[in-house]
Formats: structure tokens, C-alpha cells, sequence
């Protein structure tokens, strides 16, 4: 096996070689219509795409038929695409068809790569089949030099993740594996980086000593939307808090990192999350919303959970004492992604009197969904005879001052073709996320049902003594 490592350049970093193709293991698939054939095409518009696009699927289809799904799908995500820049990308479009079992499909895709000598493997694939095509890449020559990027979910748990990881490093170092988590591509979610490290006005304020308390959430206004079956096989921590929460939560806790490399990053995220301490069975909510069992998929009897809240604290200096909440729910009242830092309330001396009250901590809201925004809440005077505090929001919205946004899967592509694994998930990260789910994982105490539209279920009320901070949502 060629590591396929680049030279080692000063600091320990890798260059990896710029990819020559890439292959799309799932090409008619789902996740390929609704965003890598659209992310496709803006890399296009955008002149970024020079490489040709070899799809690979079970089904027996032609080079015109993937075009035409391509198409078809670029068309769905923007009925006025281009028609020239479509043409250019579906120009670049082959299918391979066969089954993974098989070498001869693996031979046919070595023929159709040609002089390709640094492919990009994209596996959006059942994450049943990851091992049988890392293995069927190495049979065929094609791992050599190659990288392999892998859609989420990498492993079930702890143990199935660290078994998928040996297998994938038979074949290819760490270096050369990308672990797709869309939320490290999101605009938003990288903003609270640079908003945390580009601005000495937070980091005196961010630990313990003014930090009363954090909270994650991640809040769907929908159901499982036709997907019952595949979300009953997974529930709500394995799909979005084992990767995407405690991301947020990484990137929101981790120290700065002492340079700007890749694995400096992902060096402090490992770092903070090998400092949480797993919860308790106090510490865990799961949820199911009512109706759940009815949607279409959806197991007779399924204790799959639709919502999660975890109770975490953080074994650290900064942190020790930070209660951390998060939670991740469907069908709830609102659809946001927010991260609420809450700090100390003051002490009452200037407001002490017949009418002393102290007036809550300050509040910095990181609205990392649509529309992202920051906020903060300060106490100002209410108007009067008193000195009565009322608190005020200030406002950041970022959408007026942004450029041209791109899609989380646009950047994402693009850095794996380029080699860059900043916005991946690195194997030490992603098995300590695992290790602070396990014990949420193992909760075999029935879901508390909730109402559709709610805030869920009334049980994760006793996790936040102060109470959530209701999310804003969507304006
Ligand atoms: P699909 O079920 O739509 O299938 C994807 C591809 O896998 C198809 O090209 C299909 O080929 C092929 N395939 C399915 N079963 C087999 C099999 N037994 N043998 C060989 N090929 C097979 O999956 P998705 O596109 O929904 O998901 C792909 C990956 O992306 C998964 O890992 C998923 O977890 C992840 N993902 C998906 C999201 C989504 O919104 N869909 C969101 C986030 C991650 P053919 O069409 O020829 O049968």
C-alpha cells in the first residue's frame, strides 16, 4: 500500500496532491440528488470543478441516465441553473454500474478512471457497504495515492466505529480519510470559530469565573418527513448529537488552538472532548413525539428516540462546574440551531433597596441556523423613579454583511479535491464523541412522549434547574 501521503512539510503538516477525479460511490442515491449533483454544479458556476465525475451504482444504468438523475436533481435545487454550466458539468459524468461483492466493478471503475493517479473516493453509500468498497478500492490499485470520503454515520457506537476505523486504515492512513459532518462545512458554525479567536472582547469572559452555564439546540419544527425507516434504525443521538451537537459544543468549549493548521484545530477539539465526563442516567432525557409510531417505517413498538437532552460537564480548568445542555428534538415548536452562553448574574449592591432584585446574567446567543445572527442580552435601566434593571437584545445579523454564501457540501467537495481536512472529522475526535454518547445510547428507560409542537418532553425540564432558553428560530 502507497501511504498516499504527500511530503511532510514543516510543523508536521501533510500536503496531500490535489485530486485528479472524483467517484461518487452512490451516485443515484439520495444524498447525491438533493446535494452533491447541486453542490456539483456550483462548483462549476464557480470554476472550481476540473476533474472528471465517475459515478458507481448497483443498479444497471448508462452514462446518459446518470446525466439525465443529475440533471434532474441540479434542476430541482435551482430551477434556473445555467443551462451552459450544466452541460459543462454533465459533460464530465461517466456511471459505472456493478455490485460491490463483485472485482470485476471495481476493475471497470480502474478502466474508466484511465490516467487518473490521485482519485477522491466519495462513499454515499449505505455505511453497511464503507468496508466491503474500502477493501474492493485496495483489490483493484485504486486506494494507492487515493482518498476516501466518508458520509456520516462512521459507526454505531464506540466499538463499531473503532472496528470501521481498522478496517478503512488497512487501507488508508488517517491522512488520507475524510469524514464528512456537514455542520463543520455550515458558514455558521465556522463563524463561532473566528467569532471566539478573531475577538479578544470574549475570551475573558469564557470559563468558569463568568460563565454560568451553555446551552446547545438543535430543534426541528418537522417529523421524520417519509424517512421513518431509516431514522427507527438510528434516533435522535446517533443522527445529530454523537457528530453535529458535540461539534458545536467542541468548537464553543475547545481552547485556541496554537496554529493554524489543520490538525492544530482538531488537536484542541479532541482535547476538549476527551475532558467530558459521559452523563449520568440523571443527566439523560430521550423523548418520542406522539404520532411517531404511526409514521410510515417506523418499527410497532419502536423506543427509538425522537428527542435527546444530555446533562454534560467538561473535567477542565476552564470549564469545571459548567453545566453543558444540550438537546436535539423533531416536531417541536420551532426550527433553530443556537448556542446561549449565559453569564453570572451580578452582584445586588447598586440595586439593593425595598425593591432589590438581581438582574440576570448576560446572555450571548450564537444563532447558527438560517439566518445566522448573534446577540446579546444586557441589563439596561427601565425608566422610572428606581433603579430597576429590563433586559435589551443587541443584534448581529450576519446575512447583510456576508458575501456569496456557499453550501455546506459545495465547501466540503471542494476540500476534499483540494485535500484539505479542516472541516473533517479526525478518527480520535470522532471516538471520544462516540465515548460521551455511550451512556445515552445504553438507556433502555422508555422515550416520555411529547406533543407535536412542543417544547418536548416535560422530563428535560429537570436537567436545566434555571430553565431552557427558549430558541428564536427562523425570522
Ligand atoms: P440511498 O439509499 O439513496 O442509496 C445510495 C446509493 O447506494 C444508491 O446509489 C444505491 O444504488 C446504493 N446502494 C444501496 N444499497 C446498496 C447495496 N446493497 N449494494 C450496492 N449499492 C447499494 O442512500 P442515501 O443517498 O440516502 O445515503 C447515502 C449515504 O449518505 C448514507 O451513508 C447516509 O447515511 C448518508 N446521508 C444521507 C443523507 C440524506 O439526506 N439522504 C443525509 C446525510 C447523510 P442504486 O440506486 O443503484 O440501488
Amino acid at each position: 500500500m502507497d501511504d498516499g501521503d504527500g511530503p511532510a512539510v514543516p510543523g508536521g503538516a501533510l500536503v496531500t496532491p490535489t485530486g485528479d477525479a472524483l467517484v461518487l460511490f452512490g451516485a443515484t442515491g439520495d444524498l447525491a440528488a438533493k446535494k452533491l449533483f447541486p453542490a456539483l454544479f456550483e462548483l462549476e458556476r464557480h470554476g472550481i470543478l476540473d476533474v472528471p465525475v465517475v459515478g458507481v451504482a448497483r443498479s444497471s444504468r448508462d452514462d446518459g441516465a446518470l446525466r439525465e438523475y443529475a440533471a434532474a436533481s441540479v434542476r430541482k435545487a435551482d430551477p434556473g441553473a445555467d443551462g451552459a454550466t450544466l452541460d459543462r458539468l454533465l459533460a464530465r459524468l461517466s456511471l459505472v454500474s456493478g455490485d460491490y461483492q463483485d472485482p470485476s466493478t471495481f476493475d471497470a471503475l480502474r478502466g474508466a478512471l484511465g490516467t487518473a493517479r490521485a482519485p477522491v473516493h466519495y462513499l454515499a453509500i449505505p455505511p453497511s457497504l464503507f468496508g466491503r468498497a474500502v477493501t474492493g478500492l485496495q483489490a483493484a490499485g485504486l486506494a494507492d495515492n487515493a482518498r476516501v470520503v466518508m458520509e456520516k454515520p462512521f459507526g454505531r457506537d464506540l466499538a463499531s466505529a473503532r472496528e470501521l476505523n481498522e478496517t478503512v486504515h488497512s487501507v488508508f492512513p488517517e491522512t488520507s480519510v475524510f469524514r464528512i459532518d456537514h455542520y463543520l462545512g455550515k458558514e455558521s458554525v465556522e463563524n463561532l470559530l473566528v467569532c471566539r479567536f478573531a475577538n479578544t472582547l470574549l475570551e475573558p469572559v469564557w470559563s468558569r469565573q463568568h460563565v454560568a452555564g451553555v446551552q446547545i439546540t438543535m430543534s426541528e419544527s418537522f417529523g421524520v418527513e417519509g424517512r421513518g425507516a431509516f431514522y427507527d434504525g438510528v434516533g435522535a443521538v446517533r443522527d445529530v448529537v454523537q457528530n453535529h451537537l458535540l461539534q458545536v459544543l467542541a468548537l464553543a468549549a475547545m481552547e485556541p488552538p496554537v496554529g493554524a493548521d489543520a490538525d492544530a484545530l482538531r488537536n484542541e477539539k479532541v482535547k476538549v472532548l476527551s475532558a467530558v465526563v459521559p452523563p449520568g442516567p440523571e443527566d439523560i432525557v430521550r423523548g418520542q413525539y406522539a404520532g411517531y409510531l404511526d409514521e410510515a417505517g417506523v418499527a410497532a413498538g419502536s423506543t427509538v428516540e425522537t428527542y435527546a437532552a444530555l446533562r454534560l460537564s467538561i473535567d477542565s480548568w476552564r470549564w469545571a462546574g459548567v453545566p453543558f445542555l444540550i438537546r436535539a428534538g423533531k416536531a417541536l415548536s420551532t426550527t433553530a440551531l443556537e448556542l446561549v452562553v449565559e453569564l453570572r448574574s451580578p452582584p445586588t449592591l447598586l440595586f439593593a433597596g425595598a425593591d432589590a432584585h438581581v438582574p440576570s446574567g448576560n446572555l450571548l446567543r450564537f444563532r447558527l441556523g438560517t439566518g445566522d445572527r448573534l446577540g446579546v442580552t444586557i441589563q439596561a435601566k427601565r425608566p422610572g423613579a428606581t433603579l430597576q434593571t429590563r433586559p435589551v437584545e443587541l443584534e448581529v445579523d450576519f446575512e447583510p454583511v456576508a458575501e456569496e454564501r456557499h453550501e455546506p457540501y459545495e465547501r466540503l467537495l471542494a476540500d476534499a479535491l483540494a485535500g484539505d481536512p479542516r472541516r473533517f472529522a479526525r478518527q480520535d475526535t470522532l471516538e471520544q464523541a462516540w465515548r460521551v454518547v455511550e451512556p445515552a445510547l445504553r438507556d433502555d428507560r422508555p422515550p416520555e412522549q411529547y406533543a407535536r409542537g412542543s417544547d418536548g418532553p416535560q422530563g428535560a425540564q429537570r436537567l436545566a434547574p434555571g430553565g431552557w432558553h427558549a430558541p428564536l428560530g427562523r425570522r
